[in-house]
């Protein structure tokens, strides 16, 4: 287990968390991570786990279909840094183009079939 931290583009929302080191990510092929494009953490992280701060109230949520997932997003850069997902209640996936000393475009990438969910 490692101790990452995160942010958006602006830093207005910061993020730390631990997890099993970082080798490979996910995408997802259902609409909103067709939109968003980014390349996600493969694992879950539990809510208790996930430590966020947040300056100028700048974390928005946006809600489709079920609304059990909740996509959240920098109000001032409109960076996604994670998301509540829809597979596993009280369970977050992070952006991890938004963590520290990750480079995404190195990293293996999985693919998972949102769409059909
Ligand atoms: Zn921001």
């Amino acid at each position: 287990m490692q101790d990452y931290e995160g942010r958006c583009h602006c830093g207005a929302i910061k993020f730390s968390f631990r997890a099993p080191n970082i080798v490979d990510g996910l995408r997802c092929n259902c609409s909103i991570c067709t939109n968003k494009g980014a390349l996600m953490s493969s694992f879950l992280i539990p809510q208790e786990d996930l430590l966020v701060e947040i300056k100028q109230d700048a974390l928005a949520t946006y809600k489709f279909a079920s609304k059990v997932a909740e996509h959240h997003f920098c109000k001032i850069c409109g960076v996604y840094p994670f998301h509540h997902t829809l597979r596993k209640k009280g369970h977050y996936r992070v952006n991890l183009g938004c963590v520290d000393g990750i480079n995404t475009l190195e990293l293996p990438v999985d693919v998972i079939d949102g769409a059909s969910l």
